[in-house]
């Protein structure tokens, strides 16, 4: 039975999402918010611990009331922890714009894994993202898996990561080229990821994700609420600018479309409210590899029929 979750004179509900994310950063377990903006039973217990913890304890005669001291406290302990989105499979002719304008708005950075075929077809708007100092990665030539018999030649593999690189270099220039790959649908095994890294003069780091919101197949509300309740300091997130239900998740409105309620503010205003949203190079540090979300050490997957499509 969830409790009411009272904040003293913070009554607004997205003060409470915030509030839900911060505990979540603290480890609590993730807690769904529910309907009626109410938390679980967990989520009480986890404020009650946390204000006996203070120092002096918060004098409140119920316990669990996020007054504005815990409010203070929470912010302080918790700092501005980083995270990274990352947008895969673009740029897109009408989407990948609007969500840079979010980004800006917000003074976000991001990570675009580019699709090598679709930088030529799009200039004008992949250099706007490497001009607004978000991250250009490179995401193959067109997006055909590396696990794929047509790649079973290792410098077939070679070859359309230098193809991708060289048409994104086209267009954002020799100072922002690519320095992070990501193969499509994240098929690679250790000597394809070691290949690649090894590229001469690439010098390039293959990225996975972290937290995956299956945002091509998911509603939009489902995608806020994915993002929202696994995100926690250092994840990488991976998303789509092909998605027009990732637009709305994250932006809240979009083409005519909107989350409801307190959601419709958009998961990127309340991600922007807890955490610095960087790049991933700037989420593993200068000249590291980042190779997170077990794609180190996995062998190519069995092919099915259909396959999922990020
Ligand atoms: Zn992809």
């Amino acid at each position: 039975m969830p409790l009411p979750l009272r904040k003293g004179e913070f009554q607004q509900d997205f003060d409470v999402i915030i509030l839900q994310m911060l505990l979540n950063i603290e480890g609590s377990p993730a807690r769904r918010l529910k309907p009626d903006g109410h938390f679980g039973d967990g989520t009480l217990e986890a404020v009650i611990k946390f204000q006996k913890a203070l120092s002096p304890p918060v004098p409140l005669e119920t316990l669990g009331i996020v007054d504005e001291r815990t409010w203070r406290e929470l912010q302080a302990k918790v700092g501005s922890p980083r995270i990274a989105l990352t947008f895969d499979d673009g740029p897109h002719a009408s989407l990948t714009a609007p969500l840079l304008d979010g980004l800006d708005w917000w003074g976000a950075k991001a990570t675009f894994f580019v699709v090598g075929e679709m930088a030529g077809r799009h200039p004008q708007i992949l250099k706007r993202v490497a001009d607004s100092g978000h991250e250009v990665g490179n995401h193959s030539w067109d997006h055909t898996g590396y696990c794929r018999p047509s790649f079973a030649d290792i410098d077939a593999v070679i070859e359309d990561v230098r193809r991708a690189h060289e048409a994104i270099v086209a267009v954002v220039g020799q100072a922002k080229a690519p320095r992070v790959m990501r193969p499509p649908y994240g098929w690679v095994d250790t000597f394809r990821e070691d290949r690649i890294q090894h590229i001469a003069g690439l010098d390039y780091a293959v990225v996975g994700w972290d937290v995956d919101p299956r945002d091509w197949e998911s509603p939009a509300k489902a995608i806020y609420d994915y993002v929202l309740l696994n995100t926690k300091p250092g994840v990488n997130i991976l998303l789509h600018d092909i998605q027009k239900n990732t637009m709305v998740a994250m932006l809240g409105n979009f083409g005519g479309a909107s989350l409801p309620g307190v959601a419709s503010v958009g998961a990127l205003r309340v991600l922007c409210t807890v955490y610095e949203l960087v790049t991933v190079s700037q989420l593993a540090g200068v000249g590291k590899t980042y190779s997170k979300g077990g794609l180190t050490s996995r062998a190519c997957p069995a092919l099915a029929p259909s396959s999922p499509s990020n």
